[in-house]
């Protein structure tokens, strides 16, 4: 093998490695200009919940949000949008915003998906969570995961990607206190904070987990707010500034 081919192979597999990467990471720009924090007015942060809408789950929460008068956005999947229509006019009937989990939720081959498979997954959603009642410009990849032809189409519909500033763990843990702090220790104004609804979530977390930030950060002097367009940011997570918790302002006083 020559210089010159070895050296292209190496571009080769470098791009690709990088490109895979575009799609597997979800705060990883390129393959889609993902949000993931925004500029905020005060001591604000975005609580988005995924995987709804759920019997179960969403008409509690809707009680949870109206007691602490907070604000949050869904993303709902579209499928389940489909079973329970009521529950994304009551989503909306409560002031929050709606936006597009895809139709099935797709994973682990999701950043294979051609452009049809990519497409059905926004169109056969859109038409269940929009409900011909209001139109939804923002969209979450399942697990953050993107296929290459994601961009072009989410241009399209007029949708943003939102990804998300502190990922609280709440679809894989089993213990509610462990992922209240990990969203405390990491909160700062501007934070998009992911949490999850239905049956995919532990029990012992299900609903708890929610219910314990909205408790701990309101404590803390946070509004749960929904950012406009224009506040929107890109950045990477790593570069914004942390806000002192609670805890990390007690050890520094104490
Ligand atoms: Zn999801």
């Amino acid at each position: 093998m020559t210089d010159y081919t070895l050296l292209g192979w190496m571009v080769f597999l470098g791009g690709g490695t990088i490109m895979v990467l575009q799609l597997i990471v979800p705060n990883w720009q390129g393959a889609c200009d993902v949000v993931t924090n925004f500029l905020p007015a005060g001591k604000s942060v975005w609580l988005t919940i995924d995987d709804g809408p759920d019997p179960e789950d969403t008409p509690r929460l809707l009680e949870l949000l109206a007691a602490h008068q907070a604000k949050a956005t869904f993303f709902l999947i579209g499928q389940r949008a489909e079973q329970y229509p009521e529950l994304v006019d009551a989503i909306r009937a409560s002031g929050h915003e709606i936006g597009c989990h895809t139709y099935t939720h797709p994973t682990r081959t999701f950043w294979l998906a051609g452009r049809c498979k990519t497409r059905r997954e926004l169109d056969c959603a859109l038409p269940h969570i929009e409900r011909e009642r209001g139109e939804v410009t923002l969209y979450r990849s399942p697990v953050g995961i993107k296929s290459i032809f994601l961009r072009g189409l989410l241009q399209q519909r007029g949708l943003r990607c939102v990804g998300w500033t502190i990922r609280s763990g709440d679809g894989l843990g089993q213990d509610p206190d462990v992922i209240v702090h990990r969203v405390v220790n990491n909160v700062r104004p501007g934070a998009i904070i992911l949490m999850h609804e239905g049956y995919r979530v532990a029990s012992a977390v299900r609903i708890v987990a929610i219910q314990r930030v909205l408790e701990s950060l309101t404590r803390d002097g946070y509004d749960f707010i929904q950012p406009t367009t224009d506040q929107l940011r890109t950045v990477p997570v790593k570069s914004l500034t942390p806000e002192p918790t609670t805890t990390t302002k007690e050890l520094l006083c104490n």
